[in-house]
């Protein structure tokens, strides 16, 4: 969990490698559908497009039928869900059924203005759905190459302000209370730094995920 623009698909990606398993990032499965014209899709695009959340319900179902259809035998990594107490409880639930359960919360702590300022510079491919930071292309511009691929790279249209302020506010007032609701339940909730170089934020999760593992 975090802000829009902590770093949880950066992160995460990171994590599911190290840890040989899979990574569900509710996100890019909202924008897929959408890239593939999907009913899911169609409905979603209007609260991502005014940076509100999806309806907990279409989440759930996602997540559901994700978890079934994954090869999910040695764990997985949720990205950027849950995102509302409704979700979490919904999660609860899902797991419970499964006979699993959470090993732990991350939360990503980024200052508010670290994250304006990497939301504004993050470039997309729509192509090979890469992510890069104007920084690193030399660039402001969208259309310039991906490094990866050569497609002209995107803002996402959630990354421009307006979309910025209310994604930052849907964190503080809705998915921000979540962490609270972990913090007063059996799970453990590890808070982790996420400013820093990627590779040092990368660190320190790792070690924070390990500490409580006894590995
Ligand atoms: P993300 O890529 O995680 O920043 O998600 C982009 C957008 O997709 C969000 O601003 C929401 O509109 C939607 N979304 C992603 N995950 C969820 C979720 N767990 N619950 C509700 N909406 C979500």
């Amino acid at each position: 969990m975090g802000p829009p623009g902590a770093g949880k698909g950066t992160q995460g990606a990171r994590l599911a490698e190290w840890l040989g398993v899979p990574r569900f990032s509710t996100g890019d499965m909202l924008r897929e559908a959408r890239r593939a014209g999907t009913e899911l899709g169609e409905r979603a695009r209007r609260y991502m497009d005014a940076g509100e959340l999806v309806p907990d319900e279409v989440i759930l179902g996602l997540i559901d039928e994700t978890l079934r259809g994954a090869d999910a035998s040695r764990g997985f990594i949720l990205d950027g869900f849950p995102r509302t107490e409704a979700q979490a409880e919904g999660l609860g639930d899902v797991l419970e059924r499964r006979g699993e359960s959470l090993d732990a919360v991350v939360d990503l702590q980024v200052p508010e203005e670290e994250l304006i300022r990497r939301l504004s510079a993050r470039r997309v491919c729509p192509e090979c759905g890469a992510v890069w930071s104007a920084e690193e292309l030399e660039s402001d511009e969208e259309g310039v190459p991906c490094p990866e691929c050569s497609a002209g790279v995107e803002q996402r249209e959630d990354d421009r302000p307006e979309t910025v302020r209310r994604r930052l506010e849907v964190h503080r007032t809705q998915t921000a209370p979540v962490l609270a609701w972990y913090a007063a339940s059996d799970v453990p909730v590890v808070t982790v730094p996420g400013t820093g170089p990627v590779s040092q934020v990368q660190r320190r999760l790792r070690e924070r995920l390990t500490e409580g593992a006894g590995t």
